[in-house]
C-alpha cells in the first residue's frame, strides 16, 4: 500500500543517515501524489469546486518552521512549506503570494484540476445536498454547515520522524475539509495546532476537525504535557485526544514520536490510517482501533 511505501521510504532515508526532515518530506510527498489521500492529488473540494491546499513543517532542533495556506497550483504543498522554512524570512505564506514564491523557488506548478478526483467530487455533491436540506430545516447556513459530518478516515496526511542525530521533525499536508468556504484555513498549516516539533519533547502531526485543533493548540499541548509534566507521549496524546477533545466533539487524532523514538498514534474517531517503523519497535500498520 501507499501508506507502507511512504513509511518505508522515510525509514530507509533515516537508516541511511539522512535527516528526519528529509524523511518527513519524502513520506508526505508519496501521500500527496497518491489520489487516495486528502492532500495534493485527491484533495477535497471547496464549496466553490476548487482545491485549496494547506501544509506545514517544523524542525525540532532549530525550531524553524514553514507553512503555506490556500495554495491552488503548487503540486507539493509540503515542498513549498519546506522552502518557506529554509529559504524565506517568513514562517507562513498564503494564497497568491505563496504561489509567486513557489514559482520563484522553481517548484512544480500545476493546474488546479490536477488535484481532481471523482471520489472527492462525489463527496462535495453529497455535502452540498446535505447542506441544502439542513439549511431548509434550520433556516441558517452556518448552523447547517456545523452539522456536516466529514469522513476523517480519509483525511489529511502527516509524518513525524526522529533521526540518528536526535532531531525530531513533524509535517502535515491537506486539502482541508469538503465544502469549506471563504478561504477557510484549518489546523494543518498552523504551527502548534496541526504540526509541532521540539527536540526536548516530541514531534506531532494532527488530523481531524481543524476548528477544534486550532482552538485547543493540539500539537503544542501534547508536547507541553511531555515537557512540563513529564508525561509519556502516550499519556499526553491520550489526554488531549480523548480527555480534552472527545467530550467537546473535536474529532480527530495525532501521530507522535518522542526523542527516544517511542511512538503513539491516538485518535477518537472510528479509524485513522497509520503506519510506523523504527529500529527499536515492531513495524506497524492499522486503520481501526485495537489494530
Ligand atoms: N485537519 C484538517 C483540516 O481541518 C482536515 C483533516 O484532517 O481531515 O483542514
Amino acid at each position: 500500500t501507499k501508506l507502507k511505501q511512504a513509511r518505508d521510504t522515510g525509514y530507509q532515508l533515516l537508516a541511511a543517515g539522512e535527516s528526519s526532515q528529509a524523511a518527513v518530506i519524502a513520506a508526505i510527498q508519496i501521500l500527496e501524489d497518491s489520489p487516495l489521500f486528502n492532500a495534493g492529488k485527491g484533495a477535497v473540494y471547496t464549496f466553490d469546486g476548487e482545491h485549496e491546499l494547506d501544509a506545514s513543517i517544523m524542525n525540532g532542533k532549530t525550531l524553524n518552521a514553514g507553512a503555506v495556506s490556500g495554495v491552488k497550483t503548487v503540486k507539493s504543498p509540503i515542498a513549498l512549506a519546506e522552502e518557506v522554512m529554509e529559504n524565506s524570512v517568513h514562517v507562513m505564506l498564503s494564497g497568491e503570494g505563496a504561489e509567486v514564491f513557489a514559482k520563484q523557488q522553481g517548484l512544480a506548478l500545476v493546474d488546479n484540476h490536477y488535484f481532481d478526483t471523482d471520489a472527492r467530487y462525489q463527496s462535495l455533491l453529497k455535502a452540498k445536498q446535505q447542506l441544502a436540506e439542513k439549511e431548509k430545516q434550520l433556516k441558517d447556513f452556518q448552523a447547517a454547515h456545523q452539522t456536516l459530518n466529514n469522513e476523517y478516515k480519509y483525511g489529511t496526511v502527516g509524518a513525524v520522524a526522529l533521526d540518528k542525530s536526535g532531531t525530531l521533525t513533524a509535517g502535515t499536508s491537506t486539502g482541508g475539509m469538503t465544502a469549506k468556504r471563504f478561504g477557510r484555513v484549518g489546523d494543518a498549516p498552523i504551527i502548534g495546532a496541526g504540526t509541532f516539533a521540539e527536540n526536548e519533547s516530541c514531534a506531532v502531526s494532527a488530523t481531524g476537525h481543524g476548528e477544534y485543533f486550532i482552538r485547543y493548540t493540539v500539537a503544542a499541548d501534547v508536547c507541553a504535557r511531555v515537557k512540563y509534566q513529564g508525561k509519556t507521549i502516550s499519556q499526553a496524546g491520550d489526554e488531549v485526544i480523548n480527555g480534552v477533545l472527545k467530550p467537546i466533539g473535536g474529532t480527530g487524532g495525532v501521530i507522535i514520536v518522542d526523542r527516544e523514538g517511542n511512538m503513539s498514534m491516538p485518535f477518537n474517531t472510528s479509524g485513522m490510517y497509520r503506519a510506523s517503523k523504527s529500529n527499536t519497535q515492531a513495524t506497524y500498520v492499522g486503520i481501526f482501533k485495537g489494530e
